[in-house]
């Protein structure tokens, strides 16, 4: 990694082809131990106006075929693959995830890039028989897919890279040219990301401008964005209350929006609860439990309530809190007091409202062991809200019904998992549970960079997965020939 201008991490902006830098700079810290990672321009309103200009004018420059985007994304995914020890080690110094689950991140990055780069080249249209209709017998139609322009990439600190790669992976798939705005807690990844980028356009001769990386705030960014009249598409993945302020402003743009969660997990009286007690605590505590699609709450039938808490507690407790760089971690530091202090709050005011603690419940700063908590009703606050922490909320319901019911007492509709044998129980779930994926035999958390992906209800509007995302960012046009 070679961007100036003084240590590896105080890094510039990209815009119009140009690393710049402003008057005003950000420290990024660790979360673990508050050390400076590094820096990054905040950028004003005029850099982003820049930002977004230039990338309207090489969006209409561009001459870029399939195959040269295909050959874009491919060299990008090379030089992270290149940089990929490095890369996890920037993802946990700012992120604060321990450093196997970095390493995890950067490889779906580095697949989600091929993954771009093979659609890029699967862009096909549709012959349509106008022979169908009475009277054009010698009438032939087709349709062809054509970029939108410019799309803003808005992404959120807890999968730094991999949610930056999800849009602008597409974006640029399908012949875009993209300006992305990470967040200003995790900015140094992306940056980075941007610079393999910026490497891998220089190749094949695509106009400066194609991408851009904006360090702005986001009280900057989302009025420029929404203001701008080039902007043709905003993809953010982040908060429900900011996702809804942009769904509110957004006018004619296209909008992708992957929000909140408040996942349930069922954990059924016919599986194996050891195995769907191990996968339950790993999917409520990877990144300290900040991930969208974390198990949230767990829902049990009464009559195996202590058996599944007892398997809970055993997995919960085996695993260790403290430095992401040390191998032997599994939950780390929460990326700020803000979120640290959130999740103090939700698990005392759910102890205060009678749930039990089985295990866990002490706190250290941003460090939080994780808690299971038994005895816990749809009103407690555990369990209404989305956490964001390594907390185990175990809901007992009488029946199945109640389980359905249960899992859809939610303003959220993200992803469910739910464990059973049983296949008539499975197709239930997966028809009466309103949320965008039902994972059977595994919980909510399950995500493949392929698949479609994308909430119902407060989780969002629009699908992520390479195909899904692609077709978003792109417009059908129908070019018919008529007899002359
Ligand atoms: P956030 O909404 O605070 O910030 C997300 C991004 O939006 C950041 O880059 C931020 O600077 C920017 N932003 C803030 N205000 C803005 C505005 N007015 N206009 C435009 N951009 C603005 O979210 P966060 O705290 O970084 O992330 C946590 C949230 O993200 C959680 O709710 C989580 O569930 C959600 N999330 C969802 C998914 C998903 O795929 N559904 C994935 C990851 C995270």
């Amino acid at each position: 990694m070679n961007l100036e201008p003084t240590s590896q991490y105080d890094v510039r902006m990209l815009i119009d082809g140009t690393w710049v830098d402003s008057d005003d700079r950000t420290t990024v810290t660790n979360p673990y131990d508050e050390s400076a990672v590094g820096s990054v321009p905040v950028a004003t309103e005029q850099q982003v106006t820049d930002a977004v200009d230039a990338a309207h004018r090489a969006s209409e420059e561009s001459t870029l075929s399939a195959y040269e985007r295909y050959e874009l994304l491919y060299a990008t995914a090379e030089r992270l693959e290149d940089d990929a020890e490095e890369m996890a080690r920037l993802v946990t110094s700012e992120q604060g995830k321990p450093l196997s689950e970095s390493r995890v991140e950067v490889d779906r990055a580095v697949q989600t890039l091929r993954l771009s780069g093979e659609e890029a080249k699967r862009q096909f249209g549709e012959y349509v028989p106008m022979d169908a209709q009475k009277g054009f017998a010698r009438s032939h139609a087709f349709t062809q897919h054509e970029p939108l322009g410019v799309v803003a990439a808005i992404t959120p600190f807890n999968f730094p890279l991999n949610l930056m790669v999800h849009k602008v992976g597409p974006a640029l798939a399908a012949g875009n040219a993209v300006v992305g705005k990470p967040a200003l807690k995790t900015p140094l990844c992306a940056v980075t990301l941007f610079e393999y980028l910026d490497e891998a356009c220089a190749e094949v001769d695509a106009p400066d401008g194609l991408v851009n990386v904006v360090t702005a705030r986001g009280s900057t960014i989302g009025d420029v964005f929404l203001s701008h009249d080039a902007v043709e598409a905003i993809s953010f993945t982040g908060s429900t209350a900011v996702g809804k302020y942009l769904a509110e402003n957004s006018g004619m743009r296209e909008l992708t929006l992957e929000l909140g969660g408040n996942d349930p997990t069922i954990v059924w009286d016919d599986t194996d609860i050891d195995r769907a007690a191990a996968q339950v605590v790993g999917g409520a505590c990877a990144n300290a439990g900040q991930v969208c699609n974390s198990v949230e709450r767990i829902i049990v039938p009464e009559h195996i309530e202590r058996e599944v808490v007892e398997a809970l507690v055993e997995h919960a407790t085996s695993l260790t809190v403290g430095d992401p760089f040390d191998d032997d971690t599994d939950v780390a530091a929460m990326v700020d007091d803000d979120q640290a202090e959130k999740v103090v709050e939700l698990f005392e005011a759910t102890v205060d409202a009678g749930a039990t603690v089985e295990c866990g419940g002490n706190y250290d700063g941003r460090l939080f062991e994780p808690t299971v908590l038994s005895g816990v009703t749809p009103e407690m606050p555990a369990a209404k809200e989305e956490v964001f922490g390594p907390l185990l909320p175990v809901i007992a319901v009488e029946n199945f019904e109640e389980a359905l019911t249960e899992a859809n007492n939610t303003n959220y509709g993200l992803e469910a998992g739910l464990f059973t044998q049983d296949l008539d129980r499975a197709k239930r779930a997966a028809d009466e549970i309103d949320a965008g994926g039902v994972n059977i035999n595994t919980v909510s958390g399950f995500r493949a960079d392929h698949m479609p992906y994308g909430g119902f209800k407060d989780s969002g509007v629009g699908k992520e997965g390479i195909k899904y995302a692609v077709e978003h960012f792109s417009r059908e046009k129908l070019v018919g020939f008529h007899a002359g």
